[in-house]
């Protein structure tokens, strides 16, 4: 490499002029300009490591070439490992030489968790400064959310640290079986009001354990990671033992709503029985698209607050809502109305006055977009579900206490996952935030990374010396 700076150059200076569709199109040029100069990507991929000795490819280049494969939307190893070979590609990301899927994998299994997470923290630290997070404040606050995601889930592939249960299954003759079924479950938090709706971090389920252990871990984490001020309202499910989670948000200072399902039934039942006696403290009517909403809601306010559980009597807010939707259909030319009811208890730390209960309702229901532009979208659109890494034995060593050799724990779907979280969120910036051709041309994000895509494609071949042969 030519340039002073040696190895790992992301946007080296004499590769500008091969790219000329400045203003038509994104380019690779404008969107490494920006995460350069905005979120120091040269310098976080330089911090990256991992657990081989002396590799020939840096740990940087591993961490630049997934971070390319998820901001070009490629759907797996195989296809990133093509891609790899177009020496424009190993160029702009400054890579020693070419290289293939198997070395991204060997590197992976034993990357080194902290760079990323550092990196992640540092990239949602700058978006929040940059006011990123500022058009989709509610009554002032930040607003982030908790959720569950499960990936690669397998009868045949596993590794140590898969989940497992016993599935009921029907064979080819129709017969019931039952089968062991090999998964990953996480816990993430994001934030959700924004435009750009960043993960802010995520904790995996260990084998054996529920929901509510990760969730805890990953609360008691994020006020270390990001300090106890980064958002203030955090939406949770009715997953959790609701009292060790409202006891631990007491102490950190978040206010939390947290949507409550007939299994916390104590209070479940004292405040349908409350309700019960009286008219609602407000109707309200909503039209979405064909559906109409109509709701009636119940608001125990602070003054009527009531016990969380018998264990633990600290008086909570209980909102509830009574929800007829009606949608409209054409059935053989004719339109007709069908309806159906819903039921909504929320209990939260919010007070009455600055939140009455239409906006707790629709920040309790906002928690569910979360699952449509979060992890769904991961797993839809970024290719998140492929089985990147679950069952790489081949792993580098290291030598334990005993002074035996062993192999290292595998970090492989943590850090592909972190990866995928970081572009998530640079992506997310450019599209949203910084790019004029967005707004211009009303591009789709997934568009963008096509057009990204494109210019390597659309690069003129190499100048300098032909690459080292790839060893087998
Ligand atoms: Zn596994």
């Amino acid at each position: 490499m030519p340039s002073g700076e040696g190895k790992n150059e992301v946007l080296n200076a004499q590769y500008l002029p091969a790219l000329g569709m400045k203003e038509r199109s994104h380019s690779l040029i404008s969107f490494t300009t920006y995460l350069n100069k905005g979120f120091d990507l040269r310098q976080h991929a330089r911090r990256m490591s991992d657990a081989r000795l002396g590799p020939e490819i840096s740990p940087a280049s591993v961490f630049l070439a997934v971070l390319h494969a998820f901001a070009f939307r490629l759907p797996s190893f195989q296809q990133l490992d093509a891609e790899l070979a177009h020496s424009y590609l190993q160029n702009w990301m400054g890579a020693e030489r070419s290289f293939h899927d198997d070395t991204l994998r060997y590197s992976l299994c034993g990357f080194n968790l902290e760079p990323l997470e550092q990196m992640l923290v540092d990239v949602n630290r700058r978006l929040k400064r940059g006011k990123a997070f500022d058009a989709g404040r509610v009554q002032g606050h930040l607003v982030a959310a908790l959720d569950c995601i499960e990936v690669l889930s397998s009868f045949s592939r596993r590794c140590e640290s898969c989940l497992e249960r016993r599935v009921i299954m029907k064979d080819q003759a129709g017969r019931r079986v039952e089968q062991t079924q090999y998964y990953h479950r996480a816990v993430g938090c994001q934030m959700i009001h924004s435009p750009v709706k960043p993960f802010l971090a995520m904790e995996w389920l260990r084998p054996g354990e529920g929901e509510d252990t990760a969730a805890l871990r990953l609360l008691s984490r994020l006020p270390r990671l990001y300090g106890s001020r980064f958002f203030d309202i955090l939406l949770l499910d009715a997953l959790y033992a609701p009292s060790p989670v409202v006891r631990l948000l007491q102490q950190i200072g978040w206010e939390a709503i947290i949507c409550l399902k007939q299994d916390c039934r104590d209070l479940y039942q004292s405040a349908v029985g409350l309700f019960a006696h009286r008219p609602p403290d407000i109707r309200l009517t909503e039209q979405h698209d064909h559906k109409t909403y109509h709701v009636q809601l119940w608001d125990t306010g602070d003054a009527e607050a009531l016990p969380l559980t018998l264990d633990n009597p600290e008086p909570v807010r209980v909102v509830r809502s009574e929800e007829v939707l009606e949608r409209n259909h054409y059935r053989q030319g004719e339109l007709t109305t069908h309806q159906t009811d819903h039921e909504w208890l929320w209990i939260t730390t919010l007070p009455t006055q600055a939140f009455p209960p239409a906006v707790i309702r629709r920040l309790g229901h906002d928690r569910w977009k979360n699952e449509n532009n979060g992890w769904m979208d991961l797993t839809q659109h970024w290719a998140f579900k492929h089985g990147f890494l679950h069952a790489c034995r081949h792993r580098p060593k290291r030598t334990n206490a005993a002074g035996q050799r062993e192999l290292v724990p595998n970090q492989g779907l943590a850090a592909v996952t972190l990866i995928l979280l970081i572009a998530f969120g640079l992506c997310s910036a450019v599209v949203l935030r910084h790019s004029k051709l967005v707004r211009r041309d009303h591009l789709t994000a997934i568009a963008v990374a096509t057009q990204l895509h494109r210019c390597i494609s659309k690069a003129p071949p190499s100048v300098r010396a032909p690459t080292r042969p790839v060893p087998p």
